[in-house]
C-alpha cells in the first residue's frame, strides 16, 4: 500500500489560495498546509493517531494501516 497525498493540498504541502477561487490562475502560496504539516502526505483521520495514511475506509475517512484494520474488525466483527 501507498501513502496517499494530503486531500487539502493535494500532495503539494502547501495551499495556494486564489482571489475568485475556481481555476483562478492568480495564486499566491499561503503557506504550509495545516493537515499535514506540509509534508504532502495524508495523515490518518482516526481519534490522537497521526500514522501516515495509506487508503480511504467506506466512510471517506482516511486511515493508517493499523487503524484500517482495526476499523474493518469493527466493520465485520460480532458487535451487534
Ligand atoms: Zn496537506
Ligand atoms: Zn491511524
Amino acid at each position: 500500500m501507498s501513502i496517499l497525498p494530503c486531500r487539502k493540498c493535494n500532495g503539494e504541502g502547501r495551499i495556494f489560495k486564489s482571489k475568485y477561487g475556481g481555476n483562478d490562475p492568480d495564486v499566491w502560496d499561503s503557506g504550509e498546509c495545516e493537515d499535514c504539516k506540509g509534508s504532502g502526505s495524508q495523515v490518518c483521520e482516526a481519534r490522537s493517531c497521526n500514522d501516515l495514511a495509506v487508503a480511504f475506509n467506506d466512510d471517506g475517512e482516511a486511515l493508517c494501516e493499523d487503524c484500517l484494520a482495526e476499523w474493518a474488525s469493527e466493520e465485520f466483527g460480532a458487535q451487534p
